[in-house]
């Protein structure tokens, strides 16, 4: 029962200079058949920092998303999430991201609030705890006055309200986001920053196809080509909110 968790997040989140990694990905590929949709990609993200991962369609972002969130295996190389190493032991990872797909994963016949509920009851999150979040979550994407319609008579930008309150009803450690904007209005969007937005101390990668609003929220940037190769990376793009980087 007490087995504890890879020790690597918590000690080093106790030594606190140093900047911990919550992503290490080395020479990861991963094979489609006779497709190769990422080759040898190396990358690393420290832990409160943001990755947009930019590349045109077809580059393995949302293969290399689904990898991160234990949807799909590497084929090869070495994959460190939360100091856990995949796909060995994304048993230990499950409850600690959240994982925003082009798919909102939701029931079409339950409502909205219903969907939220199931949710909280798989992460096993208590039950008034669970309707606390909820209710503060909905009241957030301004969803609380639909959420008990069904999912199937939502908009497509509804559907994606509520699939961003699903994503983090656990609030994990890590977010992994597939181009959370989709369907979004511009009031959509803005909301939904509060729950998976840039803010102090939260971790995410963010894949996007439009660079610049990726960029101005990101403390480095991956780019993929074509081919699933990294063609670019650039780091250190946001001071840090520790202050850590202050000139002088
Ligand atoms: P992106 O998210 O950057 O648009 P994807 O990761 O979805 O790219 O796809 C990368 C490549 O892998 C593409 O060539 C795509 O056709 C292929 N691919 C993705 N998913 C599958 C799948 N389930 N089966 C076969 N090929 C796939
Ligand atoms: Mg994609």
């Amino acid at each position: 029962m007490d087995e504890r968790p890879v020790a690597a997040t918590d000690d080093a989140a106790d030594a606190g200079a140093e900047a911990v990694s919550a992503i290490r990905l080395r020479r990861l590929s991963r094979e489609y058949g006779e497709r190769l949709a990422l080759r040898e990609v190396d990358l690393e993200l420290a832990e409160g920092e943001t990755l947009a991962l930019l590349g045109p369609n077809g580059s393995g972002k949302s293969t290399m998303l689904r990898i991160l969130a234990t949807l799909l295996r590497p084929t090869s190389g070495e994959v460190e999430v939360l100091g856990c190493q995949l796909p060995d032991e994304s048993w230990k990872l499950r409850g600690r991201i959240g994982y925003l797909g082009h798919e909102p994963l939701l029931y079409r016949d339950l409502t909205g609030r219903e969907n939220l509920v199931l949710q909280a009851r798989l992460h096993g999150i208590p039950g008034d705890e669970a309707s606390a979040r909820i209710e503060h979550d909905l009241e957030l994407l301004e969803m609380s006055r639909r959420a008990d319609d069904r999912v199937a008579g939502f908009s497509a930008g509804m559907r994606q309200r509520i699939a961003i309150c699903r994503a983090v009803i656990h609030r994990p450690t890590l977010l992994l986001l597939d181009e959370p904007d989709s369907n979004l209005d511009p009031e959509g969007r803005e909301l939904s920053r509060s729950l998976i937005g840039p803010a102090e101390g939260r971790t995410r990668v963010l894949v996007s196809h439009e660079p610049e609003r990726a960029i101005a929220e990101a403390d480095s940037v991956v780019r993929l080509d074509r081919a699933g190769r990294v063609e670019q990376t650039d780091h250190n793009l946001r001071q840090g909110p520790a202050g850590s980087g202050t000139p002088g």
